[in-house]
């Protein structure tokens, strides 16, 4: 835990008790601050008085008392309408900050030569902030990974000199951290996103902006026209700055995905191949690539140290992830796909798919997929959301029913340990959420691993095999 002394001795408002605002009221108790802490939700708020956290309603708490009020960045702060507690805070003038901004705080104060990495983007943060990590650590670097990717900031290992600190930022985190200076600042890509808690394009783009301009060194895409401003005025400013870009043809300078490799456009040299990857694939983890090498390039990693890196990158869990090797069969779990918008880039990017999918449809079941279902050579359909999606397969692609994610792993493997194809796929990627059999997808996706290494002659899936 990092424990945030900047408060020693005053009072602390913080509101959101989830996996970050628990760690968050733990490390500001822990550096001597008197927290008084509340959630809506009575479990949350059970679960920090049971760890010794001070929880009361904060619509009676004076609010003239608090030198800060921490918030989660789950609860809205401007859009569609300020929380309550933000109201109650702004009218107090007690000033609104979230765990990144702790963070960057305490690192100023207590130990500046901490190395922070931001990153933030509309797609590929949790991508490229795995990367980073992975390409530090096989380096021999003493890396924490954490924000948006999972662990929270306040839960990672304490503040060190030579210690490198990869954080994955939403525009909730950004837009609660007001000083966050990292090292390395990273921006990917800017589309609409959540507009509805940030109220337009705009607001979205300057919130993100700030994260890069705060940092000593900027690392911007180049691939859609608010990234490309933004680079402008970073550069414009006399920013140090590299671009990155998942096409060549779109900087001067700068690192590209260029050819399914990644290449210096100042001089063309090729810093990396991607073409035999296993696992980052297509152009947008060209981009994702690109922006890791920048990063790890300015915190001091050699080529040959990210080239040696990359080669073993895993991908993330539960994300288009190739987990188990069986012959020729490879068993790609995707169960993070919760909806079908999120399962179609593992069905584009993959051919002679054996698909299991299925567990609690959302609205508009699969029909989304059509055009990738030509790809899909059987369909195994787990869960309650069996029967609809047989109905919107029909026609189109034989599918069985097979109840639990087990039958279907088995029969899909004995399918697919027949195909002619080079490289038949067994991919769990649901396009449903978990929960009408597992607690999360995290669940469903460590039983599609169990149930796949189960099988016999089974073996883990290592990166550097093609
Ligand atoms: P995030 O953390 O920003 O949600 P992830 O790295 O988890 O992003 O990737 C989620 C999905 O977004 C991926 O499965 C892929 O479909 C898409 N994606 C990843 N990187 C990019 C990118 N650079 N540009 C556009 N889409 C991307």
């Amino acid at each position: 835990m990092i424990a945030v002394s900047q408060f020693s001795g005053k009072k602390v408002a913080l509101f959101g008790l989830g996996g970050s605002g628990m760690a968050t009221a733990l490390s500001l108790a822990a550096g001597g601050a008197e927290v008084t802490a509340f959630d809506d939700n009575a479990e949350s708020a059970a679960r920090a008085a049971d760890a010794g956290i001070e929880v009361a309603d904060l619509r009676q708490a004076d609010w003239s008392t608090f030198s800060a009020f921490v918030l989660s960045p789950g609860v809205p702060l401007t859009h569609p309408a300020p929380h309550w507690t933000v109201e109650l805070a702004r009218a107090a003038g007690v000033e609104i900050i979230g765990d990144v901004e702790l963070l960057a705080r305490e690192r100023r104060a207590v130990c500046p030569d901490a190395t922070l990495i931001a990153i933030t983007g509309t797609n590929g943060k949790s991508t490229t902030t795995a990367l980073i990590g992975h390409l530090l650590k096989a380096a021999g670097r003493d890396v924490e990974v954490g924000g948006n990717i999972g662990r929270a900031v306040l839960d990672l290992a304490p503040l060190a000199p030579e210690r490198f600190y990869v954080v994955e930022c939403s525009s909730y985190q950004i837009d609660l951290a007001p000083t966050l200076d990292a090292d390395i600042g990273l921006l990917l890509n800017l589309t609409p996103d959540h507009l509805d808690r940030h109220g337009d394009m705009d607001h979205y783009a300057a919130i993100k902006e700030r994260l890069v301009e705060g940092a000593k060194l900027a690392v911007v895409g180049a691939d859609d026209a608010y990234c490309v401003a933004i680079g402008d005025r970073l550069a414009a400013s006399g920013h140090e700055l590299v671009r990155i870009s998942d096409d060549r043809s779109h900087i001067a300078r700068g690192l590209a995905f260029d050819g399914g490799a990644i290449v210096s456009v100042d001089d063309g040299s090729v810093v990396a191949d991607l073409s035999n990857h296993p696992v980052l694939k297509g152009a947008h983890n060209g981009q994702n690539t690109a922006a890791a090498i920048a990063a790890c390039r300015a915190a001091g990693l050699s080529d040959d140290e990210i080239r040696d890196g990359l080669a073993t990158f895993p991908g993330l869990a539960h994300r288009m992830q190739p987990v188990v090797r069986l012959g020729k069969v490879v068993f790609v779990n995707d169960s993070k796909a919760t909806n079908a918008d999120a399962s179609a880039p593992a069905l584009k990017s993959f051919g002679d798919i054996y698909w299991i999918a299925g567990g609690r449809a959302k609205e508009g079941g699969i029909t989304s997929l059509k055009p990738y279902f030509p790809k899909v050579t059987r369909a195994y359909l787990i869960g309650e959301a069996a029967d609809a999606f047989a109905d919107t397969l029909s026609g189109a692609v034989d599918a069985v029913i097979c109840g639990t994610l087990e039958n279907a792993v088995a029969r899909a493997a004995e399918d697919a340990a027949q195909s002619d194809a080079a490289a038949p796929v067994v991919l769990l990627s649901p396009a449903c959420a978990s929960f009408d059999q597992y607690r999360n997808f995290e669940k469903r996706g460590d039983a599609f691993v169990s149930a796949a290494m189960a099988l016999e002659g089974a073996k883990p899936f290592t990166a550097g095999e093609a």
